[in-house]
């Protein structure tokens, strides 16, 4: 059995096949554009997902040695993402579909970043723990199955992703600054004390570090305006390891009040490789099955995509043809 994916919530559009649970191919185009005008612009990011779609689909189907006419079935991320970016994803998939005459399965991108756990070898049991770190969501996951999941705490303002890319953007890095970080910071020391903000249980609050780091080095540039450049390694260090420390400190918690020890990450800030160590290390420490997803699977893919829609291909899960888009799909 054979299904095409495609990703297109965000920025980068995303096409992948999967034959009988194993993903045979797998693109992405990035939409690089967005490095200069330091964020995503909607209006420019549907654009380019127009442009892209029709070759990125052609790529994987070759990429994958099969033909169109070989595929089940087509699986589309319905949800949550930009309005106009998912548009474009949906609307290919139900088009390619009514021509080919087969279904369409619609997936949730939060719980695919979750499911990119079962595209590899060691996949976690059952129920397991998944903290989804990235650039709209922090969230800690009870996943009890592949449909079902409870989320037992979030983030009251900003994604752990967009405090690395809003801080990032105060030193002057390029949007998105999560990568720009993490290699700045391998030079540096965790010298600068950050605030860390008392929330509830399993809950993050992420706003008032942007905002105390802001307020941090205009303090330091009125001193020395040269404080950034000199200090980037060290700043970089400091904002990524009070971060990860944030998002550990909660993962903990969860895990003792839970009694769960099988324990995933996942979503494009899982790629941070502090956060990948210092999960390792707390978890040989605490006992935890770790479960750490390759990097091409932490950013946005359309695998991901394609694995959550086995699980419903198997349950013979399709979607009517009437749905569209739902920019705020919640897990
Ligand atoms: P969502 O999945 O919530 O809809 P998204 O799809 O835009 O949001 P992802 O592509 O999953 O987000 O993740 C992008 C985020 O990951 C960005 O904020 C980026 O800075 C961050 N990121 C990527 N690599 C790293 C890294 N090595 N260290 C820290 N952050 C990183
Ligand atoms: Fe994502």
């Amino acid at each position: 059995e054979t299904l095409l994916a495609i990703e297109s919530s965000c920025d980068d559009t995303g096409a992948s096949i999967i034959i009988d649970a194993e993903i045979a191919s797998n693109v992405v185009s990035s939409q690089i554009d967005h490095q200069n005008l330091g964020g995503v612009v909607p209006e420019l990011a549907s654009r380019k997902h127009m442009e892209s779609i029709g070759w990125v689909v052609e790529e994987a189907v070759k990429n994958a040695r099969i033909e169109k006419k070989d595929i089940d079935a087509i699986a589309f991320t319905r949800g949550p993402g930009l309005m106009g970016s998912l548009l474009v994803g949906v609307s290919f998939a139900k088009s390619m579909a009514q021509a080919l005459d087969i279904p369409i399965i619609e997936v949730n991108h939060m719980e695919a970043h979750i499911l990119s756990h079962f595209i590899d070898d060691p996949v976690p049991d059952f129920p397991f723990l998944c903290l989804t770190v990235s650039g709209g969501h922090t969230q800690i996951v009870k996943v009890f199955d592949y449909n079902k999941m409870e989320v037992l705490g979030q983030t009251l303002d900003d994604a752990a992703g967009e405090a690395f890319d809003k801080a990032g953007k105060i030193m002057g890095l390029p949007y998105p600054a999560g990568p720009h970080i993490d290699r700045l910071a391998q030079k540096g020391q965790a010298v600068f004390p950050l605030p860390h903000p008392t929330v509830d249980k399993y809950h993050f609050s992420f706003s008032g570090l942007k905002t105390a780091f802001l307020y941090f080095l205009q303090k330091e540039m009125k001193k020395d305006p040269g404080f950034i450049d000199n200090n980037i390694h060290d700043l970089a260090a400091s904002l990524q390891s009070t971060i990860v420390h944030i998002l550990l400190k909660e993962l903990k918690q969860t895990s003792q009040d839970t009694s769960i020890n099988e324990i995933a990450i996942a979503g494009g800030v899982s790629a941070n490789s502090a956060l990948r160590s210092q999960l390792s290390k707390v978890g040989a420490e605490l006992g935890w099955n770790v479960y750490i997803p390759k990097l091409e699977y932490c950013i946005d893919n359309a695998a991901m995509i394609a694995q959550a829609a086995w699980f419903k291909y198997l349950h013979q899960e399709f979607s009517s043809f009437n749905i569209t888009a739902d920019p705020r799909l919640k897990v």
